[in-house]
């Protein structure tokens, strides 16, 4: 396309509600909530509540030369409002299972402003039979900046540039409202190449990675920035593999230890990449949380062959990484009781959040492929019960499709009897990490080891001095298992079972040995959770009598305005 200085770009997610049944949607499996929709799902009150912005957009709007508002969650009345502001093209992202909202929204730009170009994009732009349901006039596959920058004429190739992003809309603990300003998101690349042959993200970038932040420099610059403009030192790492581009990883730790910063990160990663880089390289390099996908303990998948991914977990969260981790439901090998060994399989695993997913053969996929020439897709199956919580959208040989829903809840009901609430376990995992880091530097201190930046390993060197990088990192445990003490007494009062209550018990003990008598502050803390989460404990008994799963939060709509060319781009916010 030719440049056009009257070119204007909406770029919105689709409307709320969220998580609510309406005409266009279903309620399970799609509030706008990762941890309460999928990772603690059935631990009502202890699940912490969060949404996250919708970051792709601000990424595309940041990087073209075309003035753009970003729309963040907008209920419907301000999507309306919005178009009144003259827009010549609206670009919709949306997932598979909002695609009759994507619809609804089209429709009306169509109805209202005709001339408006609409373009699709996100994972809903997938659907092989989008044209007959969403009007539109371009689709974006693949990867959006430089398709949309190819779109309005901008140079596809020109450097791109990482927005600046706060990840968190806002977060509640134990009903209490808590910082969401102390975190921002960082996003080095899109795609995997492990294609597993249900990854719709795999799938989405052809099984290609694409690096946004393609050196360990890069990365730690833009961590730098943050810092500075920000405020902030940890960051949610969102690609789907971080550790796989191994020198980016690698240099960030050199460019951190050079310049006698730490930043803390949540990545996810696979458990072969994992193995290879050693745990010791994660806890130096800072890393707090890692997803990794145990998918079943069938040997099906190259990622987890020949790991011993028990002792993997284990050592990760000795050293005080939290462990998310995820599997498959309803997999072809799949019968009741092989179903039910990998639930407990999984439980067993103690991870501090686990995700039941249910197998879904989402289009695009290798498995939605074959699935369709083995003529096992559910005919007319509604793409907004896609969530992988829902029915099961194929034929499978052991369960029928409306049952397993059900499984799939009495799976999370079963991980939360089991291993309590994820916090109590992100709390035991932070205490064993800052115990066990300050034995560590001591004991190599002693014993003459130091950090080999070639090997990735502890070596013994001649005249090792005291590791005073890592020394700062004890401080940093320090503080994080002390930041979860408070929760504890709340955690304790509305344990599950008799198990989970001791399990809560035995660490707020532990943390009276290492730490010593509660301050003030946390006695202060401790008194307002308890009360916080006494009033969210009704709330939920209230939804549940309600028949809803949870209490429901919607997040906040926020607008921003972006005008000026790539780079220099200026932002207005309104939220
Ligand atoms: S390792 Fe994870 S992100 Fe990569 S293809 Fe497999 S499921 Fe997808």
């Amino acid at each position: 396309m030719i440049k056009n200085a009257s070119h204007r770009i909406l770029l919105t997610t689709v409307c709320k509600p969220y998580g609510i049944t309406t005409k266009d949607a279903e309620a399970i499996g799609m509030q706008m909530e990762l941890l309460n929709n999928q990772l603690t799902r059935e631990q009502h009150v202890h699940s912490p509540r969060a949404s996250f912005w919708t970051f792709p957009l601000y990424f595309l709007a940041e990087n073209i030369s075309v003035p753009a508002t970003v729309l963040d969650f907008p209920a419907w009345r301000e999507f309306k409002r919005e178009l009144t502001h003259g827009y010549t093209h609206v670009g919709l992202s949306f997932i598979q299972t909002n695609v009759l909202k994507a619809k609804r929204m089209a429709e009306y730009i169509r109805a209202h402003y005709p001339a408006t170009k609409i373009i699709l994009g996100g994972y809903g732009a997938g659907l092989p039979d989008l044209a007959a349901l969403v009007p539109h006039d371009a689709v974006c596959h693949g990867e959006g900046i430089r398709w949309l920058r190819t779109y309005f004429g901008d140079d596809p190739g020109a450097p791109l540039r990482h927005p600046l992003m706060q990840g968190v809309v806002r977060k509640h603990v134990y009903g209490l409202p808590g910082n969401s300003t102390d975190s921002a998101v960082i996003f080095p690349g899109l795609g995997c190449m492990n294609g597993c042959f249900f990854c719709a993200t795999s799938a989405k970038f052809g099984g290609q990675y694409i690096p946004l932040l393609d050196t360990g420099r890069s990365v730690f610059e833009h961590c730098r920035e943050a810092e500075g403009k920000l405020g902030v030192r940890e960051f949610a790492v969102i690609d789907d593999n971080f550790l796989k581009m191994k020198d980016r990883a690698r240099d960030l730790l050199r460019e951190m230890e050079r310049h006698g910063k730490r930043y803390h990160f949540w990545i996810f990663a696979s458990a072969e990449i994992i193995v290879e880089f050693g745990v010791d390289f994660l806890v130096r390099l800072g890393v707090n949380a890692v997803w990794m996908g145990l998918e079943t303990q069938a040997d099906i998948f190259g990622k987890l062959r020949g790991i011993d991914v028990r002792s993997l977990v284990r050592e990760l969260q000795a050293k005080g990484i939290s462990v998310m981790s995820s599997s498959i439901l309803f997999m072809e090998h799949h019968d009741r009781q092989s179903l039910q060994a990998d639930i407990e399989w999984a439980v067993g695993m103690d991870t501090d959040l686990h995700q039941f997913m249910q197998l879904t053969p989402l289009p695009g996929t290798p498995l939605y492929e074959q699935y369709k020439n083995q003529n096992k897709l559910i005919p007319e199956f509604p793409y907004t019960r896609l969530s992988g919580q829902n029915a099961l959208a194929f034929y499978h040989p052991h369960f029928r499709s409306d049952e397993a829903r059900e499984l799939t809840r009495a799976a999370f009901r079963r991980k939360y009897d089991v291993g309590g609430p994820g916090l109590v376990n992100m709390a035991r995992t932070a205490l064993d990490g800052y115990e066990r880091a300050r034995q560590d530097v001591a004991l190599r201190h002693t014993q003459g080891l130091a950090w080999n930046a070639e090997t990735l390993r502890y070596e013994r060197q001649d005249g090792g001095a005291e590791d005073g990088y890592m020394l700062g990192r004890v401080n940093f445990l320090y503080q994080r298992a002390r930041e979860f003490r408070p929760l504890l007494l709340s955690a304790w009062l509305f344990s599950p079972n008799r198990a989970v209550r001791r399990k809560c018990w035995h660490l707020v003990q532990r943390h009276r040995r290492v730490f010593g008598r509660p301050s003030a502050r946390e006695r202060f803390g401790t008194g307002l959770l308890v009360v916080t989460a006494t009033v969210e404990f009704c709330r939920h008994l209230l939804c549940r009598a309600m028949g809803r799963e949870a209490v429901i939060r919607q997040p906040a709509s926020r607008r921003f305005e972006y005008v000026g060319p790539v780079g220099a781009r200026q932002k207005a916010v309104h939220t």
